[in-house]
């Protein structure tokens, strides 16, 4: 044993390799460090040392590995629009495109050409949802965890929110309403029970210490039988009547673009005059990640002066990004936002493209496909109780097992999910010009597998 650990190779030999020259040392002596222990383990069991070269290469690739980028694109065939772990909403070429000069070149974010002194980062979204919104003014933030947690510290610290039990959520990766509305140094006022809540309850609550009242969207859950929640016009009228402001933590609102009857629309939202309003840039908007918060004028002043603003500020590509998505609404151009054309296509044509990925595929022999109808979701916790009638391919490979399969696709980017033992590939973020792609990557398990 002795003998072989005598053979392990010195660090500071390998370091000196010239093809480690141009390399940075501190990783590079990490991955040795830790590639040399291994072999060290290995002799201590009895294994012997590889060859000198061969160790070098191998550091070298550990390396190159380490350094490469580890995002990459992905084929979304679960047909769940948006996805958070999948990036939510994904951005057209042509957005892109029509913002990259600006990201590339110094431009006027905070500079108004006009009287050529300090402008507002912000004023190039207000003017937009002012107008889709007829509101008094709007502010961005980074995104509507953000927004949630400047409107409660801004306007209720050590002072009362009014917020029905109903609405207490806890949405993805533990966002949890009670906790934000704490952190934000607000007290809750739970009102209501888990079920039910009456306008009554908010009466009730109301004291000298209260200084909102807020409606908080349960989003990704959904509560059926014995229930009942106050309308938002309710709380809107009954926060005026006792000089409160009222808020609404909308989540994801849409403004136009998705078929759904059970959630109204943020300008429907809008025309009650609320006091101020929260909503993503990611979900259903189909924008960049960001937080929307609108309503009266003198609010969001006082959101402006909040010294956590400036933890909170959005980056010029979010005031880029989503204001081309904006103009795409006000411009009736909404089907170059993806989100909304996924959401917006025919029962012909996700037929029509899984037939035309079905003749692809059939070219496999051992892949056995048909096409089945599907549901797909909106994602996100946005409209969890509609399914959106869709068409895909289900398939099984003869040989390998559907579960292995489902990895092999995986690691080669494509995103499915797996129902009676078949894989699912919905159309509906489908674009046909992934599908040479797709019909590749079941070629090539198929070829390796044959080996
Ligand atoms: C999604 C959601 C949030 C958090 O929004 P992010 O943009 O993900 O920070 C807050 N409140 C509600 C009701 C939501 O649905």
């Amino acid at each position: 044993m002795r003998e072989l650990l005598s053979k392990l190779p010195k660090i500071d030999r390998i370091l000196k390799e010239k093809v480690f020259a141009h390399h940075n040392i501190t990783l590079l002596k990490k991955i040795i460090q830790t590639y040399i222990e291994m072999l060290r383990q290995n002799a201590l069991r009895g294994m012997a040392c590889p060859d000198y070269e061969i160790i070098v290469n191998e550091i070298s690739n550990i390396y190159r590995k380490t350094l490469s980028p580890t995002l990459t694109p992905l084929i979304n065939a679960t047909g769940v629009i948006t996805q958070t772990n999948l990036g939510r909403s994904i951005f057209s070429p042509d957005l892109i495109k029509e913002i990259t000069p600006l990201l590339c070149e110094y431009n006027n974010l905070e500079y108004n050409l006009e009287k050529g002194e300090r402008g507002e980062r912000y004023q190039h979204i207000s003017v937009l949802i002012s107008a889709l919104f007829d509101c008094e003014d709007s502010i961005v933030v980074n995104n509507n965890a953000s927004a949630v947690l400047l409107i409660i510290n801004t306007f209720a610290k050590d002072k009362e929110v009014i917020i029905s039990r109903g609405e207490l959520v806890e949405i993805g990766g533990s966002f949890r309403i009670p906790e934000v509305i704490t952190s934000a140094g607000g007290i809750l006022k739970e009102v209501g029970s888990t079920n039910k809540t009456h306008l009554n309850d908010y009466t009730n609550a109301i004291s000298q210490e209260s200084t909102m009242v807020a409606k908080i969207h349960q989003s990704n859950f959904k509560q059926i039988g014995f229930t009942e929640q106050v309308p938002y016009e309710d709380i809107i009228k009954l926060a005026k009547k006792n000089n409160l402001i009222d808020y609404y933590d909308v989540g994801s609102g849409y403004i136009e673009g998705i078929n759904t009857r059970s959630e109204p629309s943020l300008i429907d939202i809008a025309k009650n005059k609320p006091s101020l309003v929260s909503f993503s840039g990611d979900k259903l908007l189909g924008g960049p990640q960001a937080g929307i918060i609108f309503g009266k004028k003198n609010l969001i002043d006082k959101l402006k002066k909040n010294h956590l603003l400036r933890a909170l500020r959005v980056d010029k590509f979010t005031i880029f990004a989503l204001q081309a998505t904006l103009r795409a609404y006000l411009e009736q151009n909404t089907k170059t936002i993806p989100t909304i054309a996924m959401f917006n296509q025919s029962q012909e044509e996700l037929l029509k493209k899984s037939q035309s990925l079905l003749t692809l595929l059939t070219k496999i022999s051992n892949l056995r496909c048909e096409i089945t109808p599907l549901s797909s979701k909106a994602g996100a916790g946005s409209l969890p109780q509609e399914d959106f009638p869709s068409y895909g391919i289900a398939l099984y490979h003869s040989k390998i097992k559907t579960q292995i399969l489902n990895e092999k696709i995986r690691q080669r980017g494509l995103i499915a999910r797996i129902q009676s033992e078949k894989i699912l590939l919905d159309m509906r973020c489908l674009s046909p010009t992934k599908f040479s792609q797709i019909y590749d990557i079941f070629l090539q398990i198929d070829i390796e597998d044959a080996k």
